[in-house]
């Protein structure tokens, strides 16, 4: 399966919308600079699409296999997880000390944006294993660190997060998995977890879950988990690997897409013989858990924006050889030739659409990363400031750009016509393997409760009036602009709408019922909002860009038919002019859709809660 991305989008973000060279100044990335990030992102890309994207179909086709407990992984995903350890990718934005590489966490988006776009599955396992290491490195004791870390960055072992268990899905306090401590320190562990990701599989030796799970007389709720780490074969003070640690893997699911990813369900201690680390304290398992998941979150939002820009790729290489219609100029004219579809207007706005959206979520995503990157670079006040950013756009991140990830991947297979619903084109596995990015680490209803009833309000509403705030300074850049005063107005009037709803539904008496009934709308109003500033914002530096290379070489942008012709024909001039023309659509197509919720909301709308069901 082919694998394509606009890399040159990515590198535009990265370098010459953020100031991703600047951070690259500060003293925890003293090993990198713009030339050497330059060259991971282009050997990321060759593995992606040398390595990974060949896999993708075995995965889909061949899928994980359960058999006596145990689960093997297509052959093809061997060698290829094997390449993915040993150019240190698992452990990409982790502590050097701990054989991480120690990039920035927004050139790991840029790089993990091409391991799930090329394949998901196999990128998930990854994820996970890292996220696991990170949490024992942060929370863990010196031995647990020592034992642990550099084996999980380096994916020579495995990691999981287990929180889900049959009656407890979007509500994890119901947990009931047990851990009764031993006189040794250690835990031992009882229940069964559902739904966990590469619970067990064959790429690894060990697997070290993290597992949320119960004291003796904790309270109920959330707030009586403690997390436990919780090896599938035991490992031993000096590292050593010790006897299989009472860890059964019961099964795994039949799903819609990503089957090359094991959804396991996991039975711990059956044999009453399951022990485990604590790790933190005993009750602070949530809180510990939230750190894995906030940050598992931001790169589920990107695997529905790989999925959904990868989508776009392929769907543009199809319509540019698809002949199909005469051209909408002739189309009276019987025995005009077939011409490619991408002539269609209706094609062409299907694409540019796509193409609005693959650029705004990556640049949701890469503008929450670079958020996270300061919180590591900055200290005091600074700090929390991109802290507090970080917390109210995670929501956002998963479920907006998973969201508009899935909606990307379905409105590009229709591209194909009857083709795209075949296996003969990858379309319908990216949306089947799209979907999912919209369900876990909490639903994206859940996501927009979260973001409606603690982000919005966080610090009393600062980081929110700042992050749109920011909008609104793109907004008043561009009001009086020639070129992007109308997409600058349409930013403005969304912006007072969000402003007047956030207002009035505190003081109605049924605010409450309307914001929960409208959590997902509202997040999608915000989601929108941004999505239109980064890319007007984009279009400025664009503009500068274009602007310069249509004087070095002449050409008047108000001649149309000369400044067109020069478009069609250098790649560079091409590429800003489209980052314009995307954002001015996105304005155009998307910001209404900001003001059609605020109707919904401001009539209080409530048939929902009246139907009959
Ligand atoms: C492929 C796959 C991989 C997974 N990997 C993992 C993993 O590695 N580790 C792990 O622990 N879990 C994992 N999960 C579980 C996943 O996180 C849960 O499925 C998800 O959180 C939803 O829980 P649930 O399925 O029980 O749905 P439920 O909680 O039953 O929710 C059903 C519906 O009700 C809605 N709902 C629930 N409560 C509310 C509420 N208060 N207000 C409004 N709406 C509500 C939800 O939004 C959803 O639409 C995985 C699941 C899948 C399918």
């Amino acid at each position: 399966m082919d694998y394509k991305v606009d890399m040159r989008d990515v590198k535009f973000q990265l370098f010459e919308w953020l100031p991703t060279e600047k951070l690259l100044e500060n003293e925890k990335f003293a090993d990198w600079d713009r030339e050497n990030v330059e060259m991971v992102l282009d050997e990321g890309l060759k593995i992606a699409q040398e390595v990974l994207a060949p896999t993708n179909e075995d995965g889909d086709r061949i899928g994980a296999q359960w058999k006596d407990g145990e689960v093997t992984l297509p052959d093809s995903f061997k060698p290829a997880y094997q390449t993915l350890c040993e150019g240190g990718w698992v452990g990409i934005i982790n502590n050097p000390e701990y054989g991480g590489m120690g990039l920035p966490e927004v050139v790991g988006t840029a790089v993990n944006e091409f391991f799930f776009g090329a394949n998901m599955s196999l990128s998930l396992t990854v994820l996970l294993t890292r996220g696991a290491g990170n949490m024992i490195e942060i929370f863990g004791t010196d031995d647990m660190r020592s034992i642990f870390v550099e084996k999980l960055y380096s994916g020579e072992w495995g990691g999981t997060m287990c929180l889900t268990e049959p009656q407890a899905g979007s509500d994890v306090g119901a947990s009931k998995t047990k851990a009764v401590k031993q006189d040794d320190g250690t835990y031992l562990i009882s229940g069964e977890k559902i739904f966990i990701t590469a619970g067990n599989h064959d790429l690894v030796e060990n697997i070290i879950h993290l597992v949320l799970a119960r004291t003796p007389g904790a309270p109920a709720g959330t707030k009586g988990l403690s997390l436990f780490v919780v090896p599938k074969i035991w490992v031993n003070p000096d590292g050593s690997l010790g006897e299989p640690n009472d860890v059964y893997c019961a099964g795994i699911e039949e799903k819609m897409g990503i089957h090359g990813s094991p959804t396991t369900s996991m039975v711990f201690g059956q044999n009453e013989k399951c022990r485990g680390w604590l790790l933190g304290e005993e009750l602070k398992g949530m809180r510990l858990m939230f750190y894995m998941m906030n940050a598992a979150r931001i790169e589920v939002g990107l695997q529905g924006s790989s999925l959904g820009a990868a989508s776009h790729q392929a769907a543009v290489a199809y319509a540019k050889e698809r002949l199909q219609s005469r051209h909408w100029t002739k189309f009276k004219e019987k025995d005009a030739p077939q011409v490619p579809i991408i002539e269609h207007p209706d094609v062409r706005r299907v694409l540019t659409t796509s193409k609005a959206y693959a650029e705004a979520t990556r640049a949701l995503l890469m503008q929450t990363s670079y958020y996270i990157d300061m919180t590591h670079a900055t200290g005091g006040e600074e700090k929390e400031r991109y802290q507090s950013y970080v917390n109210v756009l995670t929501p956002i991140c998963k479920a907006w750009a998973s969201h508009w990830g899935v909606r990307v991947a379905d409105m590009c297979l229709e591209v194909y016509g009857g083709y795209g619903y075949t296996q003969e084109y990858p379309a319908e596995q990216y949306l089947r393997d799209a979907k999912i990015a919209c369900i876990y680490e909490g639903t994206n209803g859940i996501q927009a409760l979260d973001f409606v009833a603690r982000k919005l309000p966080l610090n009393g509403g600062k980081p929110i009036r700042e992050l749109l705030g920011k909008a609104e300074a793109t907004f008043n850049k561009l009001k009086g602009d020639s070129q992007l005063m109308e997409p600058a107005w349409m930013l403005g009037a969304a912006l007072k709408t969000m402003d007047t709803i956030t207002k009035e539904l505190t003081k109605r008496p049924d605010g409450i019922l309307i914001t929960l009934l409208d959590a997902v709308p509202i997040l999608d109003m915000v989601g929108t909002i941004l999505g239109a500033h980064f890319l007007l914002d984009q279009a400025v530096v664009a503009r500068d860009k274009l602007g310069a290379i249509l004087a070095d070489k002449g050409i008047d942008p108000e001649d149309e038919k000369t400044y067109m012709a020069f478009i069609n024909d250098n790649a560079e001039a091409a590429f800003y002019h489209n980052k314009i023309q995307t954002a001015i659509h996105f304005a155009y197509r998307a910001l209404p859709t900001v003001t059609a919720h605020a109707a919904a909301i401001r009539a209080g709308e409530l048939a929902p809660m009246k139907v009959v069901m």
